[in-house]
């Protein structure tokens, strides 16, 4: 329970990594906004987070959309009376070679990948300040190093990190971090679309030689939320058994 009576947010809730996150900040004593564009998917991870005898609320909420992200921490703040925690965790790909990518392919990552972290990381930002505490967690990617197909997506989780390197630095005397957990090849819904022959190339760029969990993204952010990890801000840490792409 290291996370006992916090209030936590997380976005992109319905499914995979962010299904594991609010589910594990619960069982650590969270109470937890569940987000995401995908409704009956948080209703289902609310009812579970209750279950374990925490507060849950679910909302549907396009991150990308300024006044929907801002809904988040304001919910927050009227439901559970505060937010200490934020894990901005939606992300969308599209992937395509550079020079068939299309603009739309290019705005929609950049509009849901990045932009929405900025949405909501400015408005907790607000809120955390008043406070004087906050632990914010950012999801980017390996893919943030580059990787072919995916200049879209590199884009943006290069722009997650160096967002979240500046927010830390602004935010450091207010008693708030700002982290960064770059996924390697995790088993979700996002990975079990990958083609075949593209999947056995990635996984000969996993040194540990097996796909990752859900659950190892979210002890890595559990940690990051508690208190163990107070004096750690502007990191950036690794969670793909020593993939390099
Ligand atoms: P996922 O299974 O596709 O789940 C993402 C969730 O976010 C879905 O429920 C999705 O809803 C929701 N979402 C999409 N657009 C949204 C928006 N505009 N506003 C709010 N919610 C939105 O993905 P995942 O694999 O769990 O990935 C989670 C995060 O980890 C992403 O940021 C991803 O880039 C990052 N990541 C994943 C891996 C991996 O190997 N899986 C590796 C590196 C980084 P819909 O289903 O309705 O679209």
């Amino acid at each position: 329970m290291r996370l006992k009576d916090k209030k936590a947010a997380v976005t992109g809730a319905a499914r995979g990594i962010g299904r594991a996150i609010a589910l594990k900040l619960a069982r650590e004593g969270a109470d937890v906004i569940v987000a995401d564009i995908n409704l009956e998917g948080v209703q289902k991870v609310a009812e579970e987070i209750k279950n374990m005898g925490r507060k849950a609320v679910d909302l549907k909420v396009d991150v990308s959309i300024k006044e929907e992200a801002e809904k988040i921490i304001n919910t927050a703040k009227d439901e559970l009376g505060r937010l200490d925690i934020l894990v901005n965790n939606a992300g969308i790909n599209r992937d395509a070679m550079l020079h068939k990518m299309s603009d739309e392919d290019w705005e929609k990552v950049l509009a849901v990948d990045l932009t929405g972290v900025f949405f909501c990381t400015r408005a907790a930002a607000k809120l955390m300040r008043d406070q004087g505490y906050g632990r914010i967690i950012n999801i980017s990617s390996a893919s943030w190093m580059g990787n072919i197909g995916q200049a879209n997506y590199s884009a943006a989780k290069a722009g997650v990190v160096g967002f979240s390197k500046t927010a830390a630095r602004e935010l450091a005397r207010k008693g708030i971090t700002v982290n960064v957990i770059c996924p390697g090849f995790i088993d979700t819904e996002m990975t079990r679309a990958v083609p075949d022959k593209v999947r056995a190339k990635i996984m000969e760029k996993i040194p540990m030689g097996e796909v990752g969990k859900p659950e190892d993204v979210a002890n890595a952010v559990a940690f990051l939320a508690s208190d163990e990890a107070r004096y750690i801000t502007g990191a950036i840490i690794d969670v793909g058994g020593g993939m390099v792409l």
